[in-house]
């Protein structure tokens, strides 16, 4: 268990967390998601939109969008205010995790991650999205430039905040790709990150852990 500014079962290896507290939540998660420990891949989020087919555990973790179509196999994005999500088309027997911040929005990242699904056999009709938690539009101050460049590519996520500066919504920009890409049955945990004590916030807190969200494929009949 990890201690301090990462009391929640920090996921993520690089903010600081000792690293055997970070391997005992990882394990606690993979169990919880029904995987072995050793077959949960954990993203390293660059703020892209590359897209990896993870076969195994030691294959790519880099990118923001992490693809399988391994039976046993997890994926997991981590997030302390972006928005980490979930893809799943069971009839193809695809599963993404995927991880977008405003950055991720301005390229749609979403709409990346439906694409990679695609050419992996999923149906856009078929494909159903959760959004993890982020951080509000309420909170997430923004410049001018950062929310015209998102807005830009998505502009359901032009916002302003509870203090009427510049804001970014992220889960209507993510709805809003996907959506466009054809994928409309989302459902998201509306939870803000910033507001909410059991969830790390990087806006908040500065050093703080990541939580994420931890996606594989249905067990077979
Ligand atoms: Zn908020």
């Amino acid at each position: 268990m990890s201690g301090d500014a990462y009391t929640s079962l920090n996921l993520a290896d690089h903010v600081g967390d000792d690293p055997e507290a970070v391997r005992v939540n990882r394990a606690r998660a993979a169990a919880g998601l029904g995987v072995a420990e050793t077959d949960l891949v954990v993203m390293r989020a660059t703020h892209g939109r590359d897209a990896h087919l993870v076969a195994g555990p030691g294959d790519p973790e880099s990118g923001d969008i992490l693809l399988t179509r391994t039976p046993g196999i997890g994926v997991a994005a981590l997030a302390a205010d972006c928005v980490p999500f979930a893809l799943l088309d069971p009839d193809a027997g695809v599963v993404a995790a995927v991880h977008a911040g405003w950055r991720g929005v301005a390229q749609d990242t979403a709409g990346a991650a439906v694409e990679a699904m695609v050419g992996l056999g999923a149906r856009p009709d078929r494909i159903v999205a959760h959004l993890g938690p982020a951080v509000c539009p309420g909170c997430y101050e923004v410049s001018e430039e950062v929310r015209g460049e998102v807005s830009a590519a998505a502009p359901e996520a032009w916002a302003v905040t509870g203090r009427g500066t510049p804001a970014v919504d992220l889960h209507a920009g993510v709805r809003c790709q996907l959506a466009r890409a054809g994928v409309t049955a989302v459902t998201a945990d509306t939870r803000c990150c910033v507001e909410s004590a059991d969830l790390y916030s990087f806006r908040r807190d500065g050093v703080t852990g990541r939580h994420g969200i931890l996606a594989r494929l249905p067990e077979r009949p």
